[in-house]
């Protein structure tokens, strides 16, 4: 097989982003960490690393960054607890791995990663996940690894503004997510949250849902999603990209634009994805105010934003 360009895309979370939300001291930080982890990612790519080790590391030095709603930076239940959500997947064989609902894991996407690869199922949630976890050498952290007052914050805002409801569209969604191609060809995705702010216990958003909020396939492209989750689990957002490239011969920028302009809008589904299909630099696009981005591809110039301009 004769050598590609390898490409990478991340994302930090879409919605209400925009100047007037964010100090420029702020918006520097957020340049710098994204700037940071799309750099741990082309190394790799660039020294020949895998597609899913790409993904992998870069979600991982996500959750590790608690600017992101993700590991670490996870945001609260309406418990005040964390259930954390991830998901990821290799193009070359439709292998998955994903975990619901892990509130002990520091990166729930080397546990999904785990399950890819040593487990017959695709999806573990709960305590059958953390027992998953458990027997492979994982470590477990306390409620405290992930208790930031920033978060506390955001869940008394959302408890006063909306009580049980799931309306957070004044508050910034989350979730980070990474696709990847490698020079060999193969994509793979990677999306890791801790959902929305003041969610109901137990509720499972699209990230780790595959074909909703992740999905590989080397035929088509690798896709991770941001947003609100309910609304891309009914779209069915990632494999629905992939879908139209498969069976509607669309290119990957006209699939991408179809669901996330088209097709979401219509069920009020706000929020983003970043692509990456066989050949070419990855796509970013959302309908929101923003969303934390950045994509590289090899003999490219990188590029990282935040706002919609
Ligand atoms: N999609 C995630 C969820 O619904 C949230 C996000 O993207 O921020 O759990």
């Amino acid at each position: 097989m004769s050598e590609q360009k390898w490409a990478l895309a991340l994302h930090g979370g879409a919605g209400q982003i925009s100047r007037d939300r964010i100090t420029p001291e702020k918006e520097t930080v957020f340049r710098a960490a994204l700037a940071r982890v799309l750099e741990i990612g082309t190394t790799l790519l660039d020294q020949g690393a895998d597609a899913l080790d790409a993904v992998e590391a870069v979600v991982k030095a996500l959750e590790l960054d608690p600017l992101f709603n993700a590991g670490r930076g996870s945001v609260l239940t309406s418990d005040a607890t964390f259930e954390l959500d991830a998901a990821i997947m290799r193009g070359s064989d439709l292998q998955a791995g994903a975990v619901i609902n892990v509130g002990h894991i520091a990166h729930p996407i080397s546990l999904a990663r785990c399950i890819l690869e040593n487990s017959d199922h695709v999806i573990l949630a709960g305590d059958g996940a953390e027992r998953f976890a458990l027997q492979h050498g994982f470590q477990m952290v306390g409620p405290s690894y992930f208790d930031t007052p920033h978060r506390r914050e955001q869940l008394m805002q959302a408890k006063e503004a909306a009580t049980v409801s799931l309306d957070h569209s004044d508050f910034k969604y989350g979730t980070v997510g990474a696709v990847a191609r490698d020079v060999r060809g193969t994509l793979a995705a990677a999306t890791s949250t801790g959902g929305m702010t003041n969610k109901h216990p137990g509720r499972v958003g699209d990230t780790p849902l595959i074909g909703s909020g992740t999905y590989a396939d080397n035929a088509t492209c690798a896709v991770s999603a941001t947003g609100h989750g309910e609304a891309f689990i009914r779209m069915c957002v990632a494999r629905d990209i992939a879908a139209q490239i498969e069976y509607g011969n669309l290119s990957l920028a006209d699939a991408v634009h179809n669901k996330v302009f088209v097709d979401l809008p219509k069920i009020k589904g706000s929020g983003g994805v970043i692509a990456v299909g066989r050949t070419g630099l990855p796509i970013l696009s959302f309908n929101s105010n923003g969303m934390f981005r950045a994509k590289a591809g090899q003999g490219s110039q990188p590029l990282i934003a935040i706002f919609g301009d």
